[in-house]
């Protein structure tokens, strides 16, 4: 059952409030917060951000491109469990019809059942590399088309695009979709360095899951990943799953990256279902164990949660208030939602609650608790 919590406590020890950790419980009231720091506390759980995931290609059985109002319900049940309160259902290459009945559909969403805030769409795709394709169908990759991008804009809720700079007339694309106000990632990218600067030049603010499915970073020539991580300007985005990135790279992200950094899932309908065989848009995929992959063997998103990297990130070396701001604060930063990643007295209480071993006890969204273990 779900429902809305009134003048309550939440019963935490602390609570990560401006990426600090201010010991003491919580109250809210109406869906905010109205206090933090409150006296008496309890004896263990930390109330932190809900977190923000910009990378969900589905979840819990449920592949986005095709979901209707009630699969958004059940992948937003189970996202809710692992702590998110606000995701972008992400959609990869697809034909030009199918984009556009997916982005359709999310924009007929109102009135769904409490849960995550389903924010507008990341469109991963049509506009990427046939080089660096990854696990998006080849045939459905296109030059940059400002028509089409409009017409896929105009068909619902869109808020982020992954580009590759280098295709024809990207850089075009760039400009005009950051123009209109649209979050410009760039990944699945066989750029050079060079292309790279002039992309975050006109608007690129950030790169789509660091490393993969993109030209390698060498000494002379920084490629896209190089180039991002130089930037004090651009976000970096990261599948910490220890499969995408060695935990060497995962290391060197903790490192270099700083609030820069965010964390993203990446997660397909697999995820939280274990072994069997999948789909990606129209793709087949092969779940085993912690991998996902098509059947050559190409990576295939994820089955991570957003809790199982926070604590990958932890494990990693990453201190907490850093780890939870990856997943919450900095992802909020890259989409300029102030309404979105912070807890604070006077904002949503859009809340996770975690116990000593950083699993997720609760998770509010504007004050309705939508999960409790
Ligand atoms: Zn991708």
């Amino acid at each position: 059952m779900v429902y809305t919590i009134r003048h309550m406590r939440l019963g935490v020890f602390a609570a990560l409030v401006a990426g600090s950790i201010v010991p003491g419980d919580v109250s809210i009231d109406g869906g905010r917060v109205t206090g933090v720091g409150l006296l008496p506390a309890a004896a263990a759980g930390l109330a932190a951000p809900g977190f923000v995931d910009l990378q969900v290609n589905g979840f819990a059985g449920v592949d986005f491109v095709a979901a209707d109002a009630a699969g958004y319900a059940r992948a937003g049940a189970a996202l809710a469990g692992t702590g998110v309160v606000a995701y972008q259902p992400t959609f990869i290459s697809s034909p030009v019809a199918a984009c556009v009945a997916a982005i359709a559909r999310l924009g007929t969403l109102d009135g769904t059942p409490l849960g995550p805030r389903v924010l507008p769409a990341h469109l991963e795709g049509p506009f990427l590399s046939r080089v660096q394709h990854g696990a998006h169908n080849p045939e459905y990759l296109l030059a940059g088309d400002t028509a089409l991008a409009d017409a896929l804009c105009a068909a619902g809720p869109v808020g982020y695009v992954t580009v590759a700079p280098e295709i024809d007339y990207g850089l075009e694309l760039i400009e005009h979709l950051a123009g209109r106000g649209v979050v410009i990632s760039l990944g699945h990218s066989d750029a050079d360095g060079d292309t790279a600067i002039a992309a975050f030049d006109r608007g690129a603010r950030a790169v789509t899951h660091i490393f993969n499915a993109m030209r390698r970073w060498a000494a002379r020539d920084p490629g896209l990943p190089g180039v991002a991580l130089s930037r004090s300007d651009v976000f970096v985005t990261a599948i910490v799953d220890n499969i995408h990135l060695a935990p060497e790279t995962g290391r060197l992200l903790i490192a270099a990256v700083g609030d820069r950094l965010v964390l993203i899932t990446d997660a397909i309908e697999a995820a939280g279902r274990g072994d069997g065989l999948y789909r990606l848009g129209d793709r087949a995929v092969h779940v085993r164990g912690a991998e996902a992959r098509l059947a050559d063997g190409t990576l295939a998103g994820s089955v991570l949660s957003m809790d199982q990297a926070v604590r990958n990130l932890v494990s990693l070396g990453a201190s907490l208030e850093f780890a939870l701001a990856a997943a919450s604060r900095n992802p909020a930063r890259l989409l300029r939602r102030d309404d979105l990643g912070e807890l604070q007295v006077g904002g949503p209480a859009d809340i996770v609650v975690l116990d000593d071993r950083l699993e997720v006890r609760r998770t509010l969204v504007g004050g309705a608790e939508v999960y409790a273990a």
